[in-house]
Parts: structure tokens; sequence; C-alpha cells
């Protein structure tokens, strides 16, 4: 498939009192069409800062970009003027958060929050856009969809909230879908079908996904390809059965081996050992050498370069360079 997206050593910093965060630091990788790619990590590892980078809505200060590009469709998204970028965000990437309530405005009807976009952004008319706001409201799997065109958002159930914020996503045909934590706040049974329902779409509408979460087991159940990042950085991507099969970072071991928590309103919690480094402090070394059982004296003071290995398979980690070895 042809490549979408390719984040080229994409650098996003904040600026805090304590100093500099950098919060994705030199990331690369690539989503191609028609692909769900999940990102994987725990909590402040860069994911949605990744992702908010994408969308030029990184907020700015205390963010910036301040290196690479993120490539879409052959055109550097960094270097796109404002007006240009609205336009990109309005058609062709589309995002979803973890709380769909606070993404609805609670006045407007879901109705008059589907048309919205289809106004704004296709030029649509009223008529034309209530019938394509319907046409949705049925996509998404949501029955007596004349009804919940004049509902309000707190009429609705938290799945059926996310299930129209899908629609309000896919209003324009994106080529893109991000979903930041979708199912985090959902629980179990309606998490199962709103994961269901985005498989569906992208089938329907070969639309690309990003899709953030820290849970393995919505990788396993959605994933063509992997992206784990840790503090900041990529450490290690693979197509989905592989790396289930094969993982050769320790810190991907270390979460399939982890016991998740059933606790839906939670972080999952993984038992890999010591905590993500505070990243003011980190070093030009491999970020995870704190926590590494096999961590060896290189480790700690040069970074370990992500590198290509079979099939598509890369990781930063020296135990697999010669250097490492010795
Ligand atoms: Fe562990 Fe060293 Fe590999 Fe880092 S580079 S994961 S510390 S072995
Ligand atoms: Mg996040």
């Amino acid at each position: 498939a042809k490549n979408l997206v390719e984040f080229r050593n994409l650098q996003t910093h904040f600026r805090t009192s304590a100093g500099v965060v950098k919060a994705v630091d030199d990331v690369s990788f690539t989503i191609r069409e028609g692909e769900t790619l999940c990102v994987v990590g725990e909590s402040g590892c860069g994911k949605s800062v990744t992702a908010m980078s994408l969308m030029r809505l990184v907020e700015s200060p205390p963010g910036n970009i301040v290196g690479g590009e993120i490539v879409f469709e052959g055109k550097d998204l960094l270097k796109m003027n404002n007006n240009e970028m609205r336009r990109i965000r309005g058609n062709e990437i589309s995002i979803i958060f973890q709380e769909p309530m606070s993404s609805l405005n609670p006045v407007l009807t879901i109705g008059e929050q589907i048309t919205e976009p289809l106004i704004l952004h296709l030029l649509l008319d009223r008529k034309a856009a209530k019938k394509r706001a319907i046409e949705l409201i049925n996509l998404v799997g949501i029955p007596r969809a004349e009804d919940i065109f004049h509902a309000y958002p707190h009429e609705l159930s938290g799945g059926m909230r996310q299930r129209i914020m899908i629609a309000i996503a896919l209003s324009c045909n994106p080529k893109l879908l991000i979903a930041d934590e979708p199912t985090t706040a959902l629980d179990v049974t309606i998490q199962a079908q709103i994961l269901d329902l985005m498989r569906d779409i992208k089938k329907k509408l070969n639309t690309s996904i990003m899709l953030i979460t820290h849970d393995l087991g919505v990788v396993a159940e959605m994933a063509d390809f992997v992206v784990v990042m840790y503090a900041g950085k990529v450490i290690e991507e693979a197509p989905v059965i592989e790396l289930f099969k094969n993982p050769k970072h320790p810190y991907t071991q270390g979460l399939l081996k982890a016991k998740p928590v059933i606790n839906q309103s939670q972080e999952r919690l993984y038992t890999i050992p010591g905590q993500v480094p505070n990243p003011i402090e980190l070093g030009n070394n491999c970020h995870f050498h704190d926590r590494c059982q096999f961590c060896m004296d290189i480790c700690k003071v040069k970074e370990p370069p992500l590198r290509a290995h079979e099939s598509g398979h890369k990781t930063a980690c020296w135990l697999y360079e010669e250097e490492g070895r010795g």
C-alpha cells in the first residue's frame, strides 16, 4: 500500500519552568493507506503529542514542533499555512478523543453538530446535509436515526456519544482517522462494540486509522502495524503478528508479559518494575535503562539506533547491535 503519512525525525518540545521536555524526540514512522496503525505505550510516552503534532494542534506555548517533517500525501504539513492546514483538518484528517461528552456541544442537537461540518466544509445545503447526517448515524450503527438527529448529547449513553463522534469525524470522508484512546472511558462491552464499528468502517471506507492506546488487547484486535513508544522515542515497530510473536525490545517484552488490571476507568497497570523516567532528565542513552534487566554499560551512555531487522521489524536496543555485544 502507498504511504499516507510519513513522520520524519519529528521533534515536539515543551518549555516548562523545570526545563525542556522532549515529548516527541526524533520520531519517524509511516502510516500506509487503508492500514490501522496502533501507537502503544504507557501514558506520557509521547503518543498523544505525536497525534496532536500531526493535526498541528499542539498548544503553543508551551509546546513547539522544533524539527522534522510530517509528510501527508507527499506534502509537508509543517510547511503549510493555517488555511491549508484548516482544510486538511476539516476534510482529510479527523480525530476522536477518549471523552466524547467534552467534544460535543451540550446545547446543540446531534443533528446540528453532524450537519455543521457538512455545510461548512462540503458546502451542502440544509436538506442534503440532513440526508447525509442520517446516513452517517446509520453508518455508525445507531437505530432510529431520525430521533437521534433531534436529541441532545446528554440524552445519549457514552457508547452512543462515541458513535456520534465517529460519525462527525467521518462526515467529510477523511483519509485518516486518528483515535486517541477512543474506548478507554467506556465499559468492556461497549468498548468491544466501538472497536467492531471502527474495524467495519475501515473495511467499508478504506480509511486509514491511527489508533493510540495503552491497551495491548486493543492492539491485538485492531492493529495491522504497531509502533511502540517509550519516553518520547519509537523503540520498536513491526506488523502486529510479528510483534506479538517475536517482540525484541525488553520494554515490549515486558508489556506483553504484564497482566492487565481489569478496571476500564483507569489506565491498566503493567508489572514492569520501575517508572517512566523524568522527561526533563533524559540523557543521550537508552531511556529504558533504569528498568531493563539486560542493561549494559553502553546503554547508560549511548542511545541505541532504531534499526531494521527482517520483515518490517525495527527496534532500538543494544542487545541487537555488534557494538552492544562488544
Ligand atoms: Fe535494555 Fe540496553 Fe536494550 Fe535499553 S538498549 S532496552 S537498557 S538492553
Ligand atoms: Mg494520551
